[in-house]
C-alpha cells in the first residue's frame, strides 16, 4: 500500500508513521528528516536547505520532488510523511499512484502546545513529547540512546510561519485528494495510542 500522511505541524504525523513502520513494515519516508540530513552535508544545496528549514519556509519543489522519488523508486509499501506540501508537489507525483491519504485533524491550540514540548533524537528519526510521550530516561532516545534535542524551527516565531504556509499551501492538498476520493480524515486530538488506533481503523488494518 502507498500512503501519504497529511496534517498541520505537530499533528502527530511522525509518531503515526513510526508506529506504522514498526508494526507493519512500511518504508517511512519523512521529507523533513531527509531534508535535515541533506542540510547537514557539505553540498552546494545544503546551506540553502538549512536556512530554508530554519526560517520555516518550503524547500524548492525540484529538490524535494526528486529526493522523494529517488527514495520510493520500485517500492510498493511506503508512507510519505510531510510530502506533498503543495498542490504542485501533489501533481508532480501522480505517477506514483498513491492509494490512500491520511489527514490528521487537530486544532491549532493543541498542536502549538505539542510543538512546544516536542523533542527529537539527535539521529533524527524518533520523536517524543516531554508530557504526552516522554522517553523512559529523561533527555535520551529509547531506541538509539542519543540525546534528545529541540528542533530550531520549533520556536514560536517560526511555528507561526509554518502554520501560515500550511494554511496557504498544504491545506489545498487535502482537498486535491478528497476529490480523488482517497482522503481519510482522522481525529488527531487524542493520545498517541488513541490516534494510532483511529488510523488503523480507517486503514482497515490490525
Ligand atoms: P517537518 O519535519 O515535516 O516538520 O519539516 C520540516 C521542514 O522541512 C519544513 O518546515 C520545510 O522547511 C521542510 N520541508 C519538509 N517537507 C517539505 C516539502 N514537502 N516541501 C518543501 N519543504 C519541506
Amino acid at each position: 500500500m502507498k500512503l501519504i500522511i497529511l496534517g498541520p505541524p505537530g499533528s502527530g504525523k511522525g509518531t503515526v508513521s513510526e508506529r506504522l513502520e514498526q508494526e507493519f513494515g512500511f518504508l517511512n519516508v519523512s521529507a523533513g528528516e531527509l531534508l535535515r540530513k541533506e542540510a547537514a552535508k557539505k553540498t552546494v544545496n545544503a546551506l540553502k536547505i538549512k536556512r530554508t528549514i530554519e526560517a520555516g519556509k518550503l524547500v524548492p519543489n525540484h529538490i524535494v520532488v526528486d529526493m522523494i522519488k529517488k527514495h520510493v523508486k520500485n517500492k510498493r509499501k511506503y508512507l510519505l510523511d510531510g510530502f506533498p506540501r503543495s498542490r504542485e508537489q501533489a501533481e508532480a507525483i501522480e505517477d506514483l499512484k498513491i492509494e490512500k491519504v491520511l489527514n490528521l485533524d487537530v486544532k491549532e491550540e493543541v498542536v502549538i502546545e505539542r510543538l512546544a514540548g516536542r523533542r527529537v533524537c539527535s539521529q533524527g528519526h524518533h520523536g517524543y513529547h516531554i508530557k504526552y510521550l516522554p522517553p523512559k530516561k529523561a533527555g535520551i532516545c529509547d531506541v538509539d540512546g542519543s540525546p534528545l534535542i529541540q528542533r530550531k524551527d520549533d520556536v514560536p516565531s517560526i511555528i507561526k510561519e509554518r502554520f501560515k504556509i500550511y494554511h496557504s499551501e498544504t491545506e489545498p492538498v487535502a482537498e486535491y485528494y478528497r476529490k480523488k476520493k482517497i482522503l481519510l480524515t482522522i481525529d488527531g486530538s487524542g493520545s498517541p495510542e488513541e490516534v494510532y488506533r483511529n488510523v488503523k481503523k480507517a486503514l482497515q488494518i490490525s
